[in-house]
């Protein structure tokens, strides 16, 4: 008894004095002035009923060329086409940005981007995307809200603003519309939120469609800015929830509607807004880590003028 207690004690000394050794051969390979990591992002692409060869890549540029961010591309086969090598491992990003409007998924991937999010992942719904999967109950649960695919009241209430309060609205109809493209004024809704902290309460966002009577689920967390779908253009005459995060376990969700692609990257105002780049920088920080430490650049748009990023980089400092 006495010897085999012995034995143990020898036995964990010498792991002790391995792993002692293994750690301080491993901190001496560490470079000295390591640079602190950048956040992985994954962005889905590869059919959408938007212009997605333009949108994906401005949505690269704008995450790689902020520096923070090493964005990786996957595609999707065309739209009819074998879906059936569409695996992304979504478990080595921090961040998934969704850009995809299209066919389902492989059942496998479902399982695994649900895995993804329930188990406290990272996603940025950006603007059609929230068209997707109109069929799929817990897709909808992680975009709050959706539109056209047949979206109707069977799909949840209509969500607005009516005296700066939401309106759940469950009556018949349709989900999803727009009015005519246009410059427009965003309000702020919640200024204390990391994402919104020290941008302005009022901006104009550069020209670009604004969705409206979105309908869903509507299990939105923190409404971050709304806009006015004024009729004259063709809109819902209601304010309409236009930026968001969602609701959903331990998963931080952040959904953004605008960023309708134009037709070349060199002619995108939606996305070439200096205010467009911001808060999807902004929200792809807080959906990789919780937190957002960028500072508020100085180029964001106010409440008299838009501001543009022509070449989607942000300003020097
Ligand atoms: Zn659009």
């Amino acid at each position: 008894m006495f010897i085999q207690l012995e034995e143990q004690n020898n036995m964990k000394r010498f792991f002790a004095i391995i792993i002692s050794a293994l750690l301080l051969a491993a901190v001496a390979t560490m470079p000295v002035s390591a640079k602190s990591p950048k956040l992985k992002a994954l962005i889905v692409s590869g059919q959408n009923n938007h212009n997605w060869p333009v949108s994906h890549q401005a949505l690269k540029l704008i995450l790689d060329n902020s520096g923070m961010f090493e964005s990786d591309i996957v595609l999707t086969a065309k739209a009819g086409g074998d879906m059936s090598k569409f695996k992304p491992d979504f478990e080595k990003y921090d961040v998934v940005v969704l850009d995809y409007n299209g066919d389902r998924w492989p059942a496998e991937t479902d399982a695994a981007f649900l895995r993804y999010v329930q188990n406290g992942g990272g996603v940025v719904v950006y603007h059609a995307a929230d068209n997707a999967f109109a069929g799929w109950e817990e897709f909808n649960k992680i975009i709050a809200l959706g539109g056209w695919e047949g979206r109707t009241e069977k799909s949840g209430p209509y969500y607005y603003l009516k005296d700066g309060k939401p309106v759940l609205d469950h009556s018949a109809g349709p989900g999803g519309s727009h009015g005519q493209q246009r410059e427009y004024p965003m309000h702020c809704r919640q200024a204390k939120h990391p994402i919104t902290k020290g941008l302005p309460d009022n901006w104009i966002h550069g020209r670009d469609e604004m969705y409206d009577r979105m309908r869903g689920p509507a299990n939105i967390k923190d409404l971050l800015y709304s806009g006015y779908a004024e009729k004259a253009t063709g809109g819902s005459g209601r304010e309409e929830p236009l930026v968001f995060t969602v609701d959903y376990g331990k998963a931080r969700i952040f959904h953004i509607m605008l960023g309708h692609a134009g037709p070349t990257l060199e002619d995108n105002p939606a996305m070439q807004c200096a205010g467009f780049q911001t808060l999807l920088l902004r929200g792809a920080e807080w959906a990789a880590t919780g937190k957002v430490k960028q500072a508020v650049p100085k180029d964001f748009p106010t409440d008299k003028k838009t501001s543009f990023r022509l070449d989607y980089t942000q300003p020097k400092k």
